[in-house]
């Protein structure tokens, strides 16, 4: 099924501000919010598309590269950016958006359950959100990551078991009558909050759902070609939950360092390269920092200030698998200030003369010139 465009989604025009990109998606959220809509698919299905939606269109970085390239900007990258998102990430990413018209907010209480058809209630435990510093080379090459992070874990000696109140599933019925006549509604357990199960024993240190804090190293596999501000995440390795529920999720930040002579814009990388007069005149040869090491190109003798060399491949590779960027190596003819008296004299005697004069030629003024076979 084709995806539908996030800007219908929320039924909104392309030039939306971000006030009515967030207004129109509070308006959507609210609609088709699963606490109004309980036990509807479709209802779901369109409360996540919003979310995902506003995911995109509330990040300035994404929203520019959806605008650019539309849903396949974030094709084959499972698990980043717009890909599909669960409630609780929903809830824990946008929960703020809902302004306490809920109850129960974000955390666990109240979601997390009733979706997936039905059966045992899974509780999801929260998420953690950490920032990873990145520099170009390694956003050029992949990398893994090993980080310290502080999740809560069940405490060994916690025992768990069915909550006696509702019978392990998360849910009371309630029967009230009405003018309509008697009337039954479900509503979450207090006893266990909805997970369907409590806590037998647990060691002095846990807190109340048996949990206690523990460092553990993560090992996080970067994709090449991360973008700053992109959003990953590891499976399973947020905050446990209590009992038989599942893990939340370790949500990482993409952070991009800045290099010492090289500028990303998108998949390309930017160079400025200064030559001396003698070296534009003669032609020589340069090495040029890559991400992926130094290589060495020719300057063709009588290079033009502002000539711009384009090395193919040499800059980042897409997130989407597709290619690599390319290199641009900006030539900076560079005029001395000062000179001694027999240069100064050159430049006199040759002012008149026309090997001196511009002499614009359209080859000139091509903007990119193909740099292949120079690496030595
Ligand atoms: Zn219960």
């Amino acid at each position: 099924m084709a995806k539908r465009d996030y800007y219908d989604i929320l039924g909104i025009d392309k030039n939306a501000s971000a006030a009515e990109i967030k207004k129109a998606y509070r308006k959507m959220a609210l609609k088709y919010h699963p606490d109004k809509n309980p036990d509807d698919k479709e209802a779901e299905t369109k409360f996540k598309e919003a979310a995902e939606a506003y995911e995109v269109l509330s990040n300035a970085d994404k929203k520019s590269r959806y605008d650019q390239f539309g849903h396949q900007a974030f094709d084959g990258a499972g698990g980043f950016g717009g890909g599909s998102m669960n409630m609780d990430d929903i809830f824990s990413q946008f929960g703020d958006i809902f302004g306490g018209a809920f109850g129960g907010g974000g955390g666990f209480s109240g979601f997390g359950g009733g979706f997936g058809g039905g059966g045992q209630r899974r509780m999801k435990g929260s998420n953690l959100r950490i920032r990873v510093k990145l520099s170009l080379e390694e956003i050029a090459n992949g990398v893994e990551k090993k980080v310290k992070v502080r999740r809560k874990v069940q405490a060994s000696g916690t025992t768990y078991r069915t909550c006696p109140t509702c019978n392990g599933s998360g849910q009371v019925t309630r029967v009230t009558n009405t003018i309509l006549g008697r009337m039954q509604t479900a509503t979450t357990c207090n006893t266990c909050g909805g997970a369907g199960q409590t806590i037998d024993k647990k060691p002095n240190d846990a807190d109340a759902q048996g949990l206690i804090v523990k460092e553990e190293t993560v090992s996080i596999k970067i994709p090449a070609g991360v973008v700053d501000g992109m959003q990953l995440k590891v499976t399973g390795k947020g905050n446990d939950a209590l009992g038989n529920g599942i893990s939340g999720d370790l949500l990482v930040a993409i952070e991009e360092e800045n290099h010492a002579t090289l500028q990303r814009e998108g998949d390309n990388l930017h160079y400025d390269l200064y030559i001396s007069l003698p070296d534009a005149v003669l032609g020589t040869s340069k090495e040029i920092d890559t991400v992926t090491g130094k290589v060495r190109i020719k300057i063709e003798a009588g290079v033009q200030s502002g000539k711009i060399l384009r090395l193919r491949g040499k800059g980042i590779p897409s997130i989407n698998g597709y290619g690599k960027g390319d290199l641009l190596v900006h030539v900076n003819v560079w005029t001395p200030k000062t000179l001694n008296k027999q240069q100064k004299d050159f430049f006199e005697s040759n002012k008149e003369d026309e090997h001196f004069a511009p002499k614009p030629e359209s080859s000139d003024k091509s903007f990119f010139e193909k740099v292949k076979d120079m690496f030595s």
